[in-house]
């Protein structure tokens, strides 16, 4: 498939291939049960320590904090459920925000039918959650307060640090997604106050179906799966030596590479971002212009029907997304597009082109290029459109 444009890092990444060959050997020839006492188990347990250290040292943790998982949305369930299990004495009020990954949300609907009360937080127009609205949410029964670190659709990436200093004076508990921002921007666990912290490999260019928790040390979280004594009795579980493994040689490319990789996207993106405001009329932008992913890029256009446009730009092989992958094949616009105050009409006209170091400008272009088609056709069809070009236009 080397002939398609591939810009939908957001659902999920290519592995690298030194990932790739990172994780064989744990495959094939040092395929023994860490947990195990014999000496052949050694070269599983070892490449799983110094995975643990890598992802750690990445995030400013200390290596015993970090709990790997089976992905980004186990991680949320389990910081979630098993925190307001375990603190349900001191209160049953968590607070989140409206425009969380449905791991964050439908997990906290869960909650809401357990008798636990949930505060969606508003967010500004851009996608931005006022620390001051943290604040003001906080109450004495609250035990959690769970904050994305980079939102999935829009790219905005949110003041975990203010947020951080609030939760740490108010003595709530502070859990971030961080499932789009690990690896792809700096986070230092200790520097942003963050108690919890969910992260997943696939969207790092590592393989799909591991992830981590970090847990803050003296913080009281039951298991959430219950079986052997893995992970220090919390996550129990063979542990998928070869996926942590390709985890951590993705997280260790990205650590290393972060600043001249979402430099490169950065110029990718605002290039992208540029031309489809100066050419195509009736578009806006989503999400804030400056705190947002290097790599992602959001634009609702008017009088355009988000499938449809997928759906052509599938035709030219170019994969973009519509909302998320988890929501696309659902009729019901982007949670998060409502959330930012976009009427339904306008919500459903979006698109999302989500880069990576992959990506060239050449692709760039004629992603743009096929865009401005496809629009001027769809619209050509479309009896509103042409309603509002005879009334002259005008927004
Ligand atoms: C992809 C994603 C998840 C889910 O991670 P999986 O590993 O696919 O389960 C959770 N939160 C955010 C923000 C994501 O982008």
């Amino acid at each position: 498939m080397s002939n398609i444009i591939y810009m939908d890092n957001a659902a999920t990444t290519r592995v690298d291939e030194r990932v790739w060959d990172a994780m064989k050997p744990y495959l094939t020839e040092y395929y023994g049960n860490p947990a195990s006492i014999y000496s052949f188990a050694e070269q599983a347990k070892a490449g799983v320590d110094q995975a643990r250290e890598i992802v750690a040292s990445g995030i400013g943790a200390k290596p015993q904090d970090i709990y790997f998982t089976g992905g980004g949305s186990e991680s949320d369930n389990w910081a979630l459920k098993a925190t307001a299990e375990a603190y349900k004495e001191k209160g049953k009020h968590i607070i989140t925000t409206a425009i969380e990954h449905h791991a964050i949300l439908h997990t906290c609907q869960w909650l809401e039918k357990e008798g636990y009360e949930v505060t969606y937080l508003k967010v500004n127009e851009n996608g931005l959650v006022d620390p001051k609205d943290v604040e003001s949410a906080i109450r004495p029964d609250t035990i959690l307060v769970s904050v994305m670190m980079a939102n999935n659709e829009i790219g905005t990436v949110e003041p975990i640090k203010e947020i951080g200093v609030i939760t740490r004076e108010k003595g709530v508990l502070f859990h971030t997604d961080a499932v789009q921002a690990f690896g792809h921007i700096p986070i230092d666990v200790d520097e942003m106050n963050i108690d919890m912290l969910s992260a997943s490999a696939h969207k790092l260019n590592g393989p799909k179906g591991v992830g981590l928790l970090y847990i803050r040390k003296g913080i009281k979280i039951r298991s959430f799966i219950h079986g052997g004594a893995q992970e220090r009795q919390r996550r129990a579980g063979t542990l998928n030596v070869p996926g942590i493994v390709g985890f951590g040689e993705a997280a260790k490319l990205a650590f290393e590479k972060m600043e001249e990789r979402s430099e490169y996207e950065r110029r990718l993106r605002d290039h992208l971002i540029e031309r489809v405001l100066q050419e195509i009329p009736y578009v806006r932008l989503n999400g804030d212009r400056d705190k947002r992913l290097p790599n992602n890029a959001n634009f609702c256009f008017r009088f355009i029907e988000g499938e449809s446009m997928l759906i052509l730009l599938d035709r030219e092989g170019i994969c973009g997304s519509s909302g998320s992958a988890c929501t696309s094949g659902s009729l019901d616009p982007s949670h998060v597009l409502l959330a930012i105050g976009l009427p339904h009409e306008i919500a459903h006209g979006s698109l999302r082109l989500t880069l990576s170091d992959d990506n060239t400008l050449d692709e760039v272009n004629q992603t743009v290029d096929a865009l401005k088609a496809i629009i001027e056709r769809l619209r050509s069809m479309s009896p509103l459109y042409e309603d509002f070009v005879r009334k002259g236009g005008e927004a």
